[in-house]
Protein backbone atom coordinates (compact mmCIF):
# COMPACT_ATOMS: atom_id res chain seq x y z
CA UNK A 1 0.00 0.00 0.00
CA UNK A 2 1.32 3.60 -0.78
CA UNK A 3 -0.85 4.93 2.03
CA UNK A 4 1.00 4.30 4.85
CA UNK A 5 -0.96 6.06 6.95
CA UNK A 6 -4.18 5.33 9.32
CA UNK A 7 -6.46 5.18 6.38
CA UNK A 8 -4.89 2.18 5.47
CA UNK A 9 -5.22 0.43 8.70
CA UNK A 10 -8.84 -0.82 8.30
CA UNK A 11 -7.39 -2.74 5.13
CA UNK A 12 -4.66 -3.91 6.70
CA UNK A 13 -6.55 -5.25 9.83
CA UNK A 14 -8.99 -6.99 7.57
CA UNK A 15 -6.62 -8.51 5.16
CA UNK A 16 -5.75 -10.49 8.72
CA UNK A 17 -8.93 -10.97 10.60
CA UNK A 18 -12.36 -9.21 8.58
CA UNK A 19 -14.56 -11.00 10.49
CA UNK A 20 -13.60 -10.50 13.68
CA UNK A 21 -15.93 -7.45 15.31
CA UNK A 22 -13.95 -3.62 15.54
CA UNK A 23 -16.80 -1.50 16.30
CA UNK A 24 -20.19 -2.04 18.52
CA UNK A 25 -22.27 0.25 18.80
CA UNK A 26 -26.32 0.02 20.27
CA UNK A 27 -26.07 -3.57 19.97
CA UNK A 28 -24.84 -3.44 16.60
CA UNK A 29 -21.42 -5.10 15.23
CA UNK A 30 -19.12 -3.85 12.46
CA UNK A 31 -16.81 -6.20 11.37
CA UNK A 32 -13.24 -5.20 10.80
CA UNK A 33 -14.03 -6.23 6.83
CA UNK A 34 -17.60 -3.86 6.83
CA UNK A 35 -15.01 -1.17 8.31
CA UNK A 36 -12.81 -1.70 5.56
CA UNK A 37 -14.96 -1.55 2.85
CA UNK A 38 -18.05 1.04 4.15
CA UNK A 39 -14.40 3.70 4.52
CA UNK A 40 -13.68 3.18 0.75
CA UNK A 41 -17.01 3.92 -0.02
CA UNK A 42 -17.15 6.99 1.79
CA UNK A 43 -13.70 7.85 0.47
CA UNK A 44 -15.21 7.73 -3.07
CA UNK A 45 -18.20 9.66 -1.58
CA UNK A 46 -15.53 12.29 -0.06
CA UNK A 47 -13.85 12.57 -3.03
CA UNK A 48 -17.12 13.47 -5.44
CA UNK A 49 -17.14 16.37 -3.34
CA UNK A 50 -14.10 17.70 -4.19
CA UNK A 51 -12.03 16.54 -1.05
CA UNK A 52 -8.96 15.52 -1.97
CA UNK A 53 -5.29 15.56 -0.06
CA UNK A 54 -4.60 17.57 2.30
CA UNK A 55 -8.24 18.85 2.54
CA UNK A 56 -10.29 18.69 5.72
CA UNK A 57 -13.02 17.21 6.68
CA UNK A 58 -15.01 18.28 9.58
CA UNK A 59 -17.59 15.91 12.15
CA UNK A 60 -20.01 17.21 14.70
CA UNK A 61 -21.79 14.12 17.04
CA UNK A 62 -21.84 11.95 19.73
CA UNK A 63 -19.42 9.12 19.88
CA UNK A 64 -20.31 6.98 17.08
CA UNK A 65 -18.75 4.45 14.64
CA UNK A 66 -19.23 7.38 11.64
CA UNK A 67 -16.78 8.78 13.75
CA UNK A 68 -13.94 6.45 12.66
CA UNK A 69 -15.43 5.86 9.38
CA UNK A 70 -14.92 9.03 8.47
CA UNK A 71 -11.98 9.74 10.22
CA UNK A 72 -10.78 6.52 7.90
CA UNK A 73 -12.13 8.12 4.61
CA UNK A 74 -10.50 11.21 5.24
CA UNK A 75 -7.24 9.46 5.66
CA UNK A 76 -7.76 7.18 2.39
CA UNK A 77 -7.56 10.27 0.30
CA UNK A 78 -4.99 12.12 2.76
CA UNK A 79 -7.26 14.42 3.96
CA UNK A 80 -7.16 16.32 7.63
CA UNK A 81 -9.99 14.90 10.10
CA UNK A 82 -11.20 17.47 12.18
CA UNK A 83 -13.39 16.17 15.07
CA UNK A 84 -15.81 19.55 16.39
CA UNK A 85 -16.96 19.37 20.37
CA UNK A 86 -20.77 19.24 19.86
CA UNK A 87 -21.23 21.00 23.05
CA UNK A 88 -19.32 24.23 21.51
CA UNK A 89 -22.13 27.54 20.52
CA UNK A 90 -23.07 27.30 16.98
CA UNK A 91 -20.81 30.73 16.70
CA UNK A 92 -17.61 29.06 18.23
CA UNK A 93 -18.41 25.90 15.68
CA UNK A 94 -18.86 28.62 12.96
CA UNK A 95 -15.41 29.69 13.90
CA UNK A 96 -13.51 26.85 13.89
CA UNK A 97 -15.15 25.39 10.37
CA UNK A 98 -14.12 28.84 9.23
CA UNK A 99 -10.62 28.55 10.52
CA UNK A 100 -9.70 25.35 9.56
CA UNK A 101 -11.35 25.83 6.33
CA UNK A 102 -13.78 22.36 6.30
CA UNK A 103 -14.49 21.17 2.71
CA UNK A 104 -17.48 19.15 3.75
CA UNK A 105 -19.00 18.53 7.30
CA UNK A 106 -20.28 15.41 8.36
CA UNK A 107 -22.89 15.96 11.57
CA UNK A 108 -25.70 14.43 13.42
CA UNK A 109 -29.04 15.62 12.47
CA UNK A 110 -29.02 17.29 15.97
CA UNK A 111 -26.21 19.66 15.35
CA UNK A 112 -27.13 21.48 12.12
CA UNK A 113 -24.74 24.00 11.38
CA UNK A 114 -24.71 26.04 8.19
CA UNK A 115 -22.07 25.00 5.45
CA UNK A 116 -22.39 24.59 1.85
CA UNK A 117 -21.17 20.84 1.65
CA UNK A 118 -22.70 19.17 4.90
CA UNK A 119 -24.14 15.60 5.13
CA UNK A 120 -26.21 14.65 8.04
CA UNK A 121 -25.93 11.20 9.79
CA UNK A 122 -29.43 10.98 8.88
CA UNK A 123 -28.26 10.68 5.39
CA UNK A 124 -25.35 9.22 5.91
CA UNK A 125 -26.01 5.20 5.07
CA UNK A 126 -27.47 5.72 1.90
CA UNK A 127 -25.01 8.46 0.95
CA UNK A 128 -22.51 5.58 1.82
CA UNK A 129 -24.06 2.58 0.45
CA UNK A 130 -23.96 4.76 -3.21
CA UNK A 131 -20.08 4.88 -3.00
CA UNK A 132 -17.72 2.83 -5.12
CA UNK A 133 -16.12 -0.05 -3.82
CA UNK A 134 -12.80 0.49 -6.04
CA UNK A 135 -10.13 0.31 -4.09
CA UNK A 136 -8.39 3.89 -3.51
CA UNK A 137 -4.27 3.86 -2.85
CA UNK A 138 -3.68 7.23 -2.60
CA UNK A 139 0.21 7.90 -1.43
CA UNK A 140 0.02 8.95 1.95
CA UNK A 141 3.20 9.73 3.96
CA UNK A 142 3.47 9.33 7.85
CA UNK A 143 4.50 12.62 8.18
CA UNK A 144 1.75 14.37 6.82
CA UNK A 145 -1.27 16.04 8.90
CA UNK A 146 -3.91 13.60 10.47
CA UNK A 147 -5.52 15.68 12.49
CA UNK A 148 -6.81 19.28 13.76
CA UNK A 149 -7.90 19.32 17.30
CA UNK A 150 -9.24 22.36 18.75
CA UNK A 151 -7.81 22.56 21.95
CA UNK A 152 -11.12 22.84 24.59
CA UNK A 153 -10.50 26.08 25.07
CA UNK A 154 -9.88 26.26 29.16
CA UNK A 155 -7.22 28.88 28.01
CA UNK A 156 -8.77 31.17 25.74
CA UNK A 157 -9.81 31.11 21.88
CA UNK A 158 -9.90 27.72 20.76
CA UNK A 159 -6.22 26.74 18.79
CA UNK A 160 -6.05 23.97 16.08
CA UNK A 161 -3.42 21.83 17.45
CA UNK A 162 -2.11 19.80 14.44
CA UNK A 163 -1.38 15.86 14.85
CA UNK A 164 0.38 13.81 11.80
CA UNK A 165 -0.28 10.43 11.08
CA UNK A 166 3.48 9.87 12.79
CA UNK A 167 2.47 11.29 15.89
CA UNK A 168 -0.89 9.08 16.12
CA UNK A 169 1.16 6.23 15.45
CA UNK A 170 4.27 6.57 17.93
CA UNK A 171 1.44 6.94 20.85
CA UNK A 172 -0.45 4.19 19.97
CA UNK A 173 2.84 2.42 20.41
CA UNK A 174 3.51 4.05 23.62
CA UNK A 175 -0.06 3.12 24.82
CA UNK A 176 0.43 -0.32 23.82
CA UNK A 177 3.48 -0.70 25.28
CA UNK A 178 2.29 1.22 28.52
CA UNK A 179 -1.12 -1.13 28.83
CA UNK A 180 -0.12 -4.16 26.87
CA UNK A 181 -3.11 -4.06 24.15
CA UNK A 182 -4.45 -7.56 23.32
CA UNK A 183 -6.46 -9.06 20.47
CA UNK A 184 -8.76 -10.15 22.57
CA UNK A 185 -9.39 -6.91 24.19
CA UNK A 186 -12.72 -5.24 24.42
CA UNK A 187 -12.77 -1.30 25.12
CA UNK A 188 -15.50 0.42 26.25
CA UNK A 189 -14.97 4.26 24.34
CA UNK A 190 -17.51 6.35 26.32
CA UNK A 191 -15.00 9.78 27.22
CA UNK A 192 -15.65 11.90 23.95
CA UNK A 193 -14.70 11.01 20.39
CA UNK A 194 -13.94 14.19 19.78
CA UNK A 195 -11.44 14.58 22.52
CA UNK A 196 -7.79 12.93 21.41
CA UNK A 197 -7.87 10.58 24.19
CA UNK A 198 -11.35 8.83 23.91
CA UNK A 199 -9.50 8.06 20.30
CA UNK A 200 -5.88 7.59 20.73
CA UNK A 201 -6.09 5.83 23.98
CA UNK A 202 -8.59 3.59 23.43
CA UNK A 203 -10.00 3.34 19.82
CA UNK A 204 -6.81 3.44 17.72
CA UNK A 205 -4.10 1.11 20.12
CA UNK A 206 -7.53 -1.47 20.11
CA UNK A 207 -8.19 -1.36 16.46
CA UNK A 208 -4.34 -1.55 15.56
CA UNK A 209 -4.62 -5.02 17.37
CA UNK A 210 -7.60 -6.32 15.71
CA UNK A 211 -9.60 -5.61 19.30
CA UNK A 212 -13.78 -4.82 19.99
CA UNK A 213 -14.37 -1.31 20.73
CA UNK A 214 -17.80 -0.71 22.11
CA UNK A 215 -18.77 2.75 21.36
CA UNK A 216 -21.59 4.56 23.42
CA UNK A 217 -22.58 8.01 22.47
CA UNK A 218 -22.12 10.06 25.69
CA UNK A 219 -20.67 8.76 29.50
CA UNK A 220 -23.50 7.78 31.08
CA UNK A 221 -22.89 5.50 34.26
CA UNK A 222 -26.03 3.00 34.25
CA UNK A 223 -25.50 2.65 30.52
CA UNK A 224 -21.54 2.19 31.23
CA UNK A 225 -21.73 -0.45 33.89
CA UNK A 226 -24.29 -2.39 31.40
CA UNK A 227 -21.60 -2.45 28.86
CA UNK A 228 -18.90 -3.14 31.19
CA UNK A 229 -20.91 -6.63 32.18
CA UNK A 230 -22.74 -7.08 28.96
CA UNK A 231 -19.78 -7.26 26.98
CA UNK A 232 -16.81 -8.21 29.33
CA UNK A 233 -15.26 -4.60 29.19
CA UNK A 234 -11.32 -5.00 29.76
CA UNK A 235 -10.19 -1.83 29.87
CA UNK A 236 -11.65 1.87 29.68
CA UNK A 237 -9.98 5.59 29.47
CA UNK A 238 -11.88 8.19 31.40
CA UNK A 239 -11.50 11.39 33.28
CA UNK A 240 -11.46 11.68 37.14
CA UNK A 241 -14.86 13.21 37.00
CA UNK A 242 -16.31 9.79 35.33
CA UNK A 243 -14.42 7.63 37.92
CA UNK A 244 -15.72 9.63 40.53
CA UNK A 245 -19.27 9.20 39.00
CA UNK A 246 -18.94 5.75 38.93
CA UNK A 247 -17.68 4.52 41.99
CA UNK A 248 -21.03 6.92 43.57
CA UNK A 249 -23.03 5.15 41.57
CA UNK A 250 -25.08 2.83 44.06
CA UNK A 251 -24.91 0.03 41.37
CA UNK A 252 -20.93 0.02 42.16
CA UNK A 253 -20.34 -1.83 45.19
CA UNK A 254 -22.39 -5.13 44.06
CA UNK A 255 -21.29 -4.78 39.72
CA UNK A 256 -19.89 -7.40 38.87
CA UNK A 257 -16.32 -5.86 36.58
CA UNK A 258 -14.26 -8.57 36.89
CA UNK A 259 -13.71 -8.48 33.19
CA UNK A 260 -11.64 -4.80 33.95
CA UNK A 261 -8.05 -5.27 33.63
CA UNK A 262 -6.99 -1.94 34.13
CA UNK A 263 -8.74 1.43 33.82
CA UNK A 264 -6.87 4.64 32.23
CA UNK A 265 -7.10 7.96 33.68
CA UNK A 266 -5.86 11.11 32.74
CA UNK A 267 -6.79 14.62 31.12
CA UNK A 268 -7.20 16.66 34.56
CA UNK A 269 -5.59 16.23 38.31
CA UNK A 270 -6.87 12.92 39.66
CA UNK A 271 -8.04 12.76 43.55
CA UNK A 272 -6.42 10.22 45.61
CA UNK A 273 -10.23 9.20 46.79
CA UNK A 274 -10.85 8.15 43.52
CA UNK A 275 -7.60 6.32 42.58
CA UNK A 276 -8.27 4.57 46.15
CA UNK A 277 -12.25 3.65 45.18
CA UNK A 278 -10.99 1.92 42.45
CA UNK A 279 -7.88 -0.13 44.50
CA UNK A 280 -10.19 -1.33 47.47
CA UNK A 281 -11.70 -3.82 44.46
CA UNK A 282 -8.60 -4.80 43.55
CA UNK A 283 -9.05 -2.91 40.12
CA UNK A 284 -5.83 -1.75 38.71
CA UNK A 285 -6.01 2.10 37.93
CA UNK A 286 -3.50 3.28 35.93
CA UNK A 287 -3.09 7.34 35.93
CA UNK A 288 -1.04 9.09 32.33
CA UNK A 289 -0.34 12.57 32.14
CA UNK A 290 -0.54 14.51 28.21
CA UNK A 291 -1.90 16.90 26.20
CA UNK A 292 -3.90 17.48 22.52
CA UNK A 293 -0.33 18.70 21.73
CA UNK A 294 1.27 15.53 22.81
CA UNK A 295 -1.46 12.93 21.10
CA UNK A 296 -1.29 12.80 24.22
CA UNK A 297 0.39 10.39 26.13
CA UNK A 298 3.56 12.01 27.47
CA UNK A 299 3.60 9.79 30.87
CA UNK A 300 2.07 6.65 31.84
CA UNK A 301 2.02 4.32 35.02
CA UNK A 302 2.19 1.33 34.33
CA UNK A 303 -0.05 -1.66 35.97
CA UNK A 304 3.12 -3.34 37.66
CA UNK A 305 4.02 0.35 39.72
CA UNK A 306 -0.15 1.44 40.14
CA UNK A 307 0.05 0.74 43.74
CA UNK A 308 3.50 1.34 44.65
CA UNK A 309 3.16 4.70 42.69
CA UNK A 310 -0.07 5.29 43.36
CA UNK A 311 -1.32 9.53 42.32
CA UNK A 312 2.01 10.13 40.17
CA UNK A 313 1.03 10.09 36.58
CA UNK A 314 4.26 8.11 36.04
CA UNK A 315 7.80 8.18 33.74
CA UNK A 316 7.84 9.88 30.39
CA UNK A 317 6.15 6.96 27.45
CA UNK A 318 8.68 4.56 26.09
CA UNK A 319 9.06 6.76 22.85
CA UNK A 320 9.33 10.45 24.94
CA UNK A 321 11.42 12.89 27.63
CA UNK A 322 10.22 14.87 29.89
CA UNK A 323 12.25 17.88 31.93
CA UNK A 324 10.78 20.37 34.23
CA UNK A 325 12.56 23.88 33.49
CA UNK A 326 13.50 25.73 36.58
CA UNK A 327 10.10 27.26 36.70
CA UNK A 328 9.13 23.75 37.67
CA UNK A 329 6.71 23.87 34.38
CA UNK A 330 7.03 20.39 32.16
CA UNK A 331 8.31 20.74 28.96
CA UNK A 332 8.11 17.48 26.61
CA UNK A 333 9.66 16.08 23.42
CA UNK A 334 9.35 12.94 21.27
CA UNK A 335 7.83 11.74 17.94
CA UNK A 336 4.45 12.26 19.33
CA UNK A 337 4.98 15.93 19.99
CA UNK A 338 2.56 18.35 17.16
CA UNK A 339 4.64 20.11 14.35
CA UNK A 340 2.29 23.17 15.60
CA UNK A 341 -1.48 25.33 15.95
CA UNK A 342 -3.30 25.34 12.19
CA UNK A 343 -2.01 28.75 10.58
CA UNK A 344 -0.87 30.26 13.89
CA UNK A 345 3.03 30.97 13.30
CA UNK A 346 2.88 32.82 16.53
CA UNK A 347 1.29 30.39 18.71
CA UNK A 348 3.37 27.77 17.55
CA UNK A 349 6.65 29.41 18.10
CA UNK A 350 5.73 30.42 21.40
CA UNK A 351 4.57 26.59 22.58
CA UNK A 352 8.62 25.49 22.30
CA UNK A 353 11.59 26.38 23.62
CA UNK A 354 14.64 27.43 21.88
CA UNK A 355 15.78 23.72 21.84
CA UNK A 356 12.75 22.71 20.75
CA UNK A 357 10.84 21.46 23.48
CA UNK A 358 7.06 21.72 24.06
CA UNK A 359 5.94 23.77 26.80
CA UNK A 360 2.98 22.22 28.55
CA UNK A 361 1.91 25.23 30.74
CA UNK A 362 1.73 22.44 33.50
CA UNK A 363 3.79 22.29 36.77
CA UNK A 364 5.38 19.40 38.00
CA UNK A 365 7.45 17.88 40.37
CA UNK A 366 9.43 14.48 39.85
CA UNK A 367 9.82 11.66 42.65
CA UNK A 368 11.88 9.23 41.32
CA UNK A 369 11.84 9.81 37.33
CA UNK A 370 7.43 9.71 38.38
CA UNK A 371 6.31 12.75 37.31
CA UNK A 372 3.52 14.21 39.74
CA UNK A 373 1.39 17.14 37.97
CA UNK A 374 1.32 20.00 40.47
CA UNK A 375 -1.21 22.15 38.53
CA UNK A 376 -1.81 24.25 35.57
CA UNK A 377 0.44 27.68 35.67
CA UNK A 378 -2.65 29.76 35.39
CA UNK A 379 -5.15 27.98 37.91
CA UNK A 380 -2.15 28.51 40.22
CA UNK A 381 -2.44 31.67 42.62
CA UNK A 382 -1.08 33.48 45.56
CA UNK A 383 -2.57 33.93 48.73
CA UNK A 384 -0.58 36.52 51.05
CA UNK A 385 2.65 35.81 49.58
CA UNK A 386 2.40 32.02 49.74
CA UNK A 387 1.50 29.77 46.26
CA UNK A 388 -1.46 27.37 46.16
CA UNK A 389 -2.10 24.59 43.97
CA UNK A 390 -5.65 24.50 42.96
CA UNK A 391 -5.30 20.63 42.66
CA UNK A 392 -3.53 19.81 46.16
CA UNK A 393 -6.74 22.10 47.67
CA UNK A 394 -9.10 20.11 46.01
CA UNK A 395 -7.34 16.69 46.51
CA UNK A 396 -7.81 17.28 50.33
CA UNK A 397 -11.79 18.10 49.95
CA UNK A 398 -12.37 15.09 47.99
CA UNK A 399 -11.00 12.84 50.53
CA UNK A 400 -14.37 14.39 52.50
CA UNK A 401 -16.94 11.41 52.46
CA UNK A 402 -20.12 13.27 51.12
CA UNK A 403 -17.69 15.29 48.42
CA UNK A 404 -17.86 13.86 45.12
CA UNK A 405 -16.39 16.80 43.39
CA UNK A 406 -14.72 20.19 43.80
CA UNK A 407 -12.95 22.97 41.78
CA UNK A 408 -11.22 25.71 43.61
CA UNK A 409 -9.90 28.91 41.99
CA UNK A 410 -8.38 32.16 43.46
CA UNK A 411 -10.02 34.93 43.75
CA UNK A 412 -9.10 38.53 44.32
CA UNK A 413 -9.30 39.68 48.53
CA UNK A 414 -8.30 42.75 49.70
CA UNK A 415 -6.32 41.49 52.73
CA UNK A 416 -4.80 38.73 50.72
CA UNK A 417 -4.36 39.55 47.26
CA UNK A 418 -5.96 36.22 46.54
CA UNK A 419 -7.89 33.45 48.80
CA UNK A 420 -9.66 30.12 47.36
CA UNK A 421 -12.95 29.71 46.64
CA UNK A 422 -14.15 26.08 46.61
CA UNK A 423 -17.40 24.99 44.41
CA UNK A 424 -18.48 21.60 46.42
CA UNK A 425 -20.58 19.08 44.47
CA UNK A 426 -22.18 16.91 47.30
CA UNK A 427 -22.86 12.91 47.04
CA UNK A 428 -26.65 12.85 45.85
CA UNK A 429 -28.61 12.93 49.23
CA UNK A 430 -25.58 14.05 51.45
CA UNK A 431 -25.42 17.73 52.90
CA UNK A 432 -22.22 19.30 53.28
CA UNK A 433 -21.57 22.41 55.53
CA UNK A 434 -19.07 25.21 54.55
CA UNK A 435 -17.87 25.62 58.11
CA UNK A 436 -17.81 21.33 58.56
CA UNK A 437 -15.85 21.17 55.67
CA UNK A 438 -13.29 24.21 56.50
CA UNK A 439 -12.62 22.29 60.03
CA UNK A 440 -12.18 19.19 58.30
CA UNK A 441 -9.59 20.58 56.08
CA UNK A 442 -7.44 22.42 59.26
CA UNK A 443 -5.25 19.30 60.21
CA UNK A 444 -4.99 18.74 56.41
CA UNK A 445 -3.84 21.86 54.67
CA UNK A 446 -2.05 24.95 55.74
CA UNK A 447 -4.45 27.51 56.51
CA UNK A 448 -3.56 29.86 53.70
CA UNK A 449 -4.73 27.01 51.27
CA UNK A 450 -7.85 26.62 52.91
CA UNK A 451 -10.72 28.15 50.55
CA UNK A 452 -12.20 31.36 52.55
CA UNK A 453 -15.40 30.87 50.24
CA UNK A 454 -17.11 27.74 49.56
CA UNK A 455 -20.47 27.11 47.62
CA UNK A 456 -22.23 24.06 46.99
CA UNK A 457 -23.56 23.64 43.84
CA UNK A 458 -25.28 20.93 41.82
CA UNK A 459 -23.18 20.36 38.87
CA UNK A 460 -19.78 22.54 37.72
CA UNK A 461 -19.72 23.80 34.12
CA UNK A 462 -17.52 21.18 31.98
CA UNK A 463 -15.79 21.69 28.81
CA UNK A 464 -16.66 19.32 26.37
CA UNK A 465 -14.02 16.57 27.33
CA UNK A 466 -15.68 16.56 30.93
CA UNK A 467 -13.16 18.92 32.51
CA UNK A 468 -14.08 21.55 35.17
CA UNK A 469 -14.27 25.13 32.87
CA UNK A 470 -12.23 27.27 35.44
CA UNK A 471 -12.56 30.36 33.79
CA UNK A 472 -16.43 30.16 34.24
CA UNK A 473 -15.96 29.91 37.83
CA UNK A 474 -13.85 32.65 38.56
CA UNK A 475 -15.66 35.40 36.38
CA UNK A 476 -19.12 34.07 38.54
CA UNK A 477 -20.11 37.01 41.63
CA UNK A 478 -19.44 36.30 44.92
P1 LIG B 1 -6.86 24.24 26.73
O1 LIG B 1 -5.57 23.83 26.14
O2 LIG B 1 -7.74 24.94 25.80
O3 LIG B 1 -6.68 24.97 28.02
P2 LIG B 1 -7.02 21.73 27.95
O4 LIG B 1 -5.81 22.25 28.62
O5 LIG B 1 -8.03 21.04 28.79
O6 LIG B 1 -7.66 22.90 27.13
P3 LIG B 1 -6.17 19.26 26.83
O7 LIG B 1 -5.13 19.07 25.82
O8 LIG B 1 -7.45 18.57 26.68
O9 LIG B 1 -6.50 20.78 26.82
O10 LIG B 1 -5.65 18.88 28.27
C1 LIG B 1 -4.32 18.94 28.64
C2 LIG B 1 -4.20 19.41 30.06
O11 LIG B 1 -4.88 18.53 30.96
C3 LIG B 1 -2.80 19.42 30.55
O12 LIG B 1 -2.12 20.58 30.12
C4 LIG B 1 -2.98 19.36 32.07
O13 LIG B 1 -3.23 20.64 32.60
C5 LIG B 1 -4.21 18.51 32.22
N1 LIG B 1 -3.85 17.11 32.56
C6 LIG B 1 -3.69 16.07 31.74
N2 LIG B 1 -3.37 14.95 32.41
C7 LIG B 1 -3.29 15.29 33.72
C8 LIG B 1 -2.98 14.59 34.92
N3 LIG B 1 -2.72 13.28 34.93
N4 LIG B 1 -2.98 15.29 36.07
C9 LIG B 1 -3.26 16.61 36.09
N5 LIG B 1 -3.57 17.33 35.00
C10 LIG B 1 -3.58 16.69 33.82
Amino acid sequence: MRNAGLGSWPHRRARMAPKREAFTYNGVSTSYGEVAARTTKLAHQLRELGVRQGDRVAYLGQNHPSFAETMFAAHQLGAIFVPLNFRLSPAEITYQLADCGARVLIHAPSHVTEHPRAISLDAYEDWLSAGSDEPLDEPVSIDEPALILYTSGTTGRPKGAVLTHANLLWNTFNLMIGVDVATDDVALVAAPLFHVAALTQTLLPTFIKGGHSVIVPRWDVDECLDVIQGYGVTWMFGVATMYADLAASPRWPSADVSSLRVLLCGGASVPDAVIHAYQERDLVFCQGYGLTETAPGATFLEAADSVRKAGSAGPPVFFGDLRLADTGEIEVQGPNVTPGYWNDPVATAAAFTADGWFRTGDLGRLDDGHLHVVDRLKDMFISGGENVYPAEVENAITDHPDVVEVAVVGVPDTRWGEVGRAFVRPREGAVVDAVALREFLLPRLAKYKIPVHVQIVDELPRTGSGKVLKPALRGLPL
